[in-house]
């Protein structure tokens, strides 16, 4: 490996990636390292593929601002490099006259978020939109859409290596000293240990974004930056109930999620979920016997599901910063100059929306990155 190089990111996610498309220029070395044999097998693709609209959380936050500047960035480049997507919609809905209320509070945090194209439906509108639909009250969000989650990392991907980017696969980054120049990182390929300086350092890693804060020295207890892991399991719904919604449906959201919503892949199939259980442990496979629970969740509001048309389908992992019971945290897209790291950035916590947020969140990085390379 080269032994002085610009930038350095760790982990080939959807983050990593955007921010690679988005810093690459044939003038700069960039290396982006990532442990897996290919990018995008973690995180990026186990999620539900929406791009959200921007409704969910506070104004204030970056996970409002980057979601609501990173949607019509994604329809832009789903459209400029034939990223397969579709602006479906999607209603909020209430099964009763409790959740109404959660649902007038959503509809209200959406308009303050700056999401400008929600409208509130009553009982009978949502039949007309949803005839299969049974609920009190929900809005519509008609700029929430689905998106092929490998088709934009292929996208970023491409646009990355062709501006010059190197991808080095099979390499996992296990220690990071300071330098007076930068970083010296080290990193395990298969059966040997590479070395080599970068001036700047860009932390990607997703659910491992707080080991690599460790690495370079951080006390991720002391900066709150320990990850937690949320688990979410979907299970598809059989094809005899293709179109029987035209749009995505989701429930009042949970503490710890959107709540187990219907969702449609771009093909038209439904799927449920994800639903969220903090663990310890990252482990792909579904349990069937949580089967009951996505039944239970999915009929109260699409009542023509049956328990026999759910299917095992697959799980995914929130990286999040609030551990069970804790009060909302945001995304931290930090540079670390004030704890004696210049040059360093931390993406940590970047669970949902961060598929929709990852253009906004690559041009935030480079806004941070000016003057520096
Ligand atoms: C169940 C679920 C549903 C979701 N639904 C949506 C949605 O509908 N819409 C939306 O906008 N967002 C959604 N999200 C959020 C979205 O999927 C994530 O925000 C996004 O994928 C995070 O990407 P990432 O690049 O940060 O992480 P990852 O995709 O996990 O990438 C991190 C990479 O770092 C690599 N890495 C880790 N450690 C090292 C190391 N030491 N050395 C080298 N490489 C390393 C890993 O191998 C991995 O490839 C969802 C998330 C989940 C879990």
């Amino acid at each position: 490996m080269q032994d002085h190089i610009d930038i350095c990111i760790i982990g080939a996610g959807v983050i990593g990636l955007a921010i690679a498309a988005e810093l690459a220029r044939t003038d700069r070395r960039i290396f982006i390292l990532e442990r897996n044999r290919s990018f995008g097998l973690e995180t990026s693709s186990h999620n539900s593929e929406v791009i959200h609209a921007g409704i969910y959380n506070p104004p204030d936050s970056l996970k409002t601002r980057l979601c609501v500047e990173g949607r019509p960035l994604l329809y832009e480049l789903g459209e400029k490099y034939k990223v397969n997507h579709r602006r479906l919609g999607k209603i909020i809905v209430a099964a009763d006259t409790d959740e109404a209320k959660e649902i007038e509070r959503l509809y209200r945090q959406g308009k303050e978020n700056g999401v400008n194209d929600l409208t509130f439906l009553t009982t009978k509108q949502i039949k007309q939109l949803e005839p299969n639909v049974k609920a009190v009250a929900g809005f519509l969000s008609p700029s929430t859409g689905i998106i092929d989650s490998h088709g934009l990392m292929q996208m970023f991907y491409g646009r990355a290596r062709e501006n010059g980017a190197d991808f080095i696969f099979n390499t996992e980054v296990t220690g990071i000293a300071k330098t007076n120049r930068g970083f010296k990182i080290e990193a395990r390929q298969e059966d040997s240990t590479a070395e080599f300086n970068t001036s700047l350092l860009i932390n990607a890693a997703g659910l491992y974004s707080d080991k690599i804060a460790e690495l370079a020295g951080i006390d991720v207890q002391d900066a709150k930056y320990r990850i937690h892991y949320c688990r979410g399991e979907y299970f598809s719904v059989s094809p005899r109930l293709k179109g029987i919604v035209n749009r995505l449906i989701y429930p009042v959201p949970e503490q710890a999620g959107t709540g187990i919503h219907i969702s449609l892949n771009l093909e038209g199939n439904l799927k449920l979920g994800p639903s969220a259980h903090y663990v310890d442990t990252i482990n792909y496979r579904v349990d069937e016997s949580n089967k009951n629970d996505f039944y239970r969740a999915s009929h109260r509001y699409l009542p023509a599901i049956q328990f026999e048309d759910l299917t095992p389908d697959f799980a995914g992992f929130r990286p999040k910063l609030q551990g069970p019971g804790d009060s909302f945290r945001d995304f931290v897209i930090q540079e670390e100059s004030y704890r004696g790291l210049p040059g360093l950035i931390n993406l940590i916590g970047i669970e949902s929306p961060g598929l929709t947020a990852s253009p906004a969140i690559a041009k935030y990085v480079g806004e941070k990155l000016k003057g520096w390379v």
